[in-house]
C-alpha cells in the first residue's frame, strides 16, 4: 500500500439538474427539480473522488460550479491532505466569509477530497475515519411534502413500504387544526409502529410555533421531533420556543459550518441537531460538529446527502436518524440500498459514488 501523500493532478467540476420523482412542497418553498453540482478530484494512479452538492436552485448551479472549478484550479499540485486543505479554504474566503455558496464549494471539494483519499489507501470512508461500516436508522424523506389531507394518507403508506419504518412529514398548513388533522391521518395510515418526523422549514413565527407545537404535543401522535418550527438564525428565539415545547426541537441543516453551529448550541437552540454535509464544511466539518456534539450528548441527525452521511453518521458517537432522500439517484450507478429501515455504509474503497456518465450527459446543465 501506497503510504506517500498523494497530490492533485485536477479538479472538474460539473452541472446537472435532475428531475424528482416527488416534487416537494414545504413551508420554505417548493423543490421540483434538483441542481446539484458534481466535483471530481484526480489524484496520482488515476484516482478520482468524487462528491456533490444540492445548489437549491438552478440560479445557484453555475455560480457553484465555476467557483469549485476556480478553487480547483489553486488546488492542483497540492498535497491530498483534507483537512488541511478546508483550513486552507477558510483562510482563502476569511474576507468573503466562508458560508453561502463558498462554504458550499468548500464542502463539495472537501467531500471529494475524502472520497480520493479513501479510495487511494484501499478502504471506505467510514474506516478511514476509523469507523465500522453499521447499520444505522433511516427515515424516509422522498415524500410527504404540503401535499393536503387528499394525498398524504396514501403516500405515507407509499413511503413505509418502500421498507422504512420512520418517516418525514412536512407541516405548515393554514392553521395548527389543519397540521394536526394531516398529522392525525398519516398516524392512522401507518399505524403506531412507525416514527414520523415532522418539518416547518422555518415558515412560523414565534406566537404562531407555540400554538402549533402545543396543539401537536396534545394531540398525542407520538411524533419524534419538529423540525426548524422558525427562522433557524433565531437561536435565543428557537431557545424559548424549545423551553415551552413538549416535542423535541431540531434544526441544523442552514448552519454555515461549526462556528454557526457552536452559536445554536450556546443558546440552546434545540434538543435535537442535524448538519448538513454541504453548508457544516463537508467531512472535515462534520467530524469537527461531532466532536461538538459528543460531549454534550447531542443526537445528530444527516441532512440530505445519504450516500456520505451514512459514512459519517458511523464515525459520530452521537449517530441518531439517516436522512433518506433520493435527489442524486438519477446520476449515481448505484443507489444506497435500504433495507428493514436501516443503511449501512458500502465497504469498498471511498464512499461509493460512481457518476452514471450517461445520466450525468443527459442531464447536463
Ligand atoms: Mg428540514
Amino acid at each position: 500500500m501506497d503510504h506517500a501523500t498523494p497530490i492533485i493532478r485536477n479538479l472538474r467540476a460539473r452541472g446537472v439538474v435532475v428531475p424528482m420523482k416527488r416534487p416537494l412542497a414545504t413551508g420554505g418553498g417548493t423543490v421540483a427539480k434538483v441542481p446539484l453540482a458534481l466535483v471530481d478530484i484526480e489524484i496520482d494512479h488515476g484516482i478520482v473522488g468524487s462528491a456533490y452538492v444540492f445548489c437549491y436552485t438552478p440560479l445557484a448551479l453555475g455560480p457553484v460550479v465555476q467557483l469549485i472549478g476556480n478553487i480547483g484550479e489553486a488546488l492542483r499540485g497540492a498535497h491530498l491532505a483534507p483537512a488541511t486543505l478546508f483550513d486552507g479554504q477558510q483562510a482563502r474566503f476569511r474576507l468573503l466569509g466562508l458560508q453561502g455558496l463558498a462554504m458550499m464549494a468548500a464542502s463539495a471539494i472537501d467531500m471529494a477530497a475524502w472520497d480520493a483519499l479513501a479510495k487511494a489507501r484501499g478502504v471506505s470512508l467510514c474506516r478511514l475515519l476509523g469507523a465500522a461500516p453499521m447499520p444505522l436508522p433511516a427515515y424516509n424523506s422522498k415524500g410527504l411534502g404540503l401535499i393536503g389531507m387528499e394525498g398524504a394518507p396514501d403516500e405515507a403508506r407509499d413511503l413505509v413500504g418502500e421498507g422504512f419504518t420512520a418517516i418525514k412529514l412536512r407541516l405548515g398548513y393554514r392553521n395548527a387544526a389543519a397540521d394536526v388533522a394531516v398529522a392525525r391521518a398519516v398516524r392512522d395510515a401507518v399505524g403506531d409502529g412507525i416514527r414520523i418526523m415532522t418539518d416547518y422549514n422555518q415558515c412560523l413565527d414565534p406566537a404562531e410555533a407555540e400554538i402549533r407545537i402545543r396543539a401537536l404535543a396534545g394531540a398525542g401522535l407520538g411524533l419524534d421531533w419538529v423540525e426548524e418550527p422558525v427562522r433557524f438564525d433565531d437561536y435565543a428565539g428557537c431557545a424559548r420556543l424549545r423551553a415551552k415545547a413538549a416535542l423535541p426541537i431540531q434544526i441544523g441543516e442552514n448552519c454555515w459550518g461549526v462556528h454557526d453551529m457552536q452559536k445554536a448550541l450556546a443558546a440552546g437552540a434545540s434538543d435535537l441537531f442535524m448538519p448538513d454535509a454541504g453548508k457544516i464544511g463537508g467531512v472535515t466539518g462534520w467530524m469537527r460538529a461531532a466532536g461538538l456534539a459528543e460531549p454534550r450528548g447531542l443526537p445528530l441527525s444527516s441532512h440530505l446527502y445519504p450516500e456520505y452521511s451514512v459514512h459519517l453518521l458511523a464515525a459520530t458517537p452521537t449517530r441518531h436518524w439517516l436522512e433518506y432522500v433520493d435527489w442524486a439517484e438519477p446520476v449515481l450507478k448505484s443507489p444506497l440500498p435500504v433495507v428493514d429501515g436501516h443503511a449501512t455504509a458500502p465497504d469498498i474503497p471511498g464512499a461509493g459514488i460512481e457518476w452514471n456518465e450517461a445520466a450525468v450527459s443527459r442531464y447536463a446543465a
